[in-house]
């Protein structure tokens, strides 16, 4: 075996460990760019916002909030809660949760929050959809032991795909 064998090997098999990684920060990449460009949007709606307002100033008349400003205010109200459902994906994709009461980030499967010690609920991000079905506890264990078993293989198909990307670059 030659010397480029050998370290062709030796780079896969370092690739190979940093695989879920890499493909879990371009995730994280893809999310915080969404919550800027929502973020960006939310701040244009709040100068409409802020400008109707004025204008009504100007004509010395009073601005209804409901009737004028409903469009804005859902939008608004849409991109927020966008930029909630991305931040709790960018915490599922660490491994990590929001303590309910203080707030601070703490691992997903911390039983008592660092913190402030508030008792946390034990839900697995991976198994949320699972229990959207309502399934008994009995159930939901099976499922524990399953999700390992998918979690291996997921890591398994982004290392194919790493590897093809590799292949066309
Ligand atoms: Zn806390």
């Amino acid at each position: 075996m030659g010397f480029f064998d050998t370290l062709g090997k030796k780079a896969s098999e370092a690739y190979g460990v940093t695989a879920k990684k890499t493909g879990e920060l371009a995730k994280e990449a893809k999310l915080r760019m969404k919550i800027n460009e929502n973020k960006s949007n939310i701040n244009e709606l709040y100068l409409e916002i802020g400008k109707k307002v004025y204008e009504k100033h100007v004509k010395q008349e009073n601005i209804d909030i409901k009737s004028e400003l409903e469009e804005e205010c859902s939008k608004i109200d849409i991109l927020s809660s966008e930029i909630e459902s991305c931040l709790s994906s960018i915490l599922e994709l660490k491994n990590k949760k929001q303590c309910p009461k203080c707030f601070t980030e703490i691992d997903a499967d911390a039983a008592f929050c660092p913190k402030c010690g508030e008792k946390q609920e034990i839900v697995e991000a991976k198994e949320v959809e699972v229990l959207e079905n309502e399934e008994d506890n009995t159930k939901t264990e099976q499922a524990n032991s399953e999700s390992s078993q998918i979690e291996t293989n997921n890591a398994e198909t982004m290392n194919s795909n790493n590897n093809q990307e590799n292949n066309n670059n």
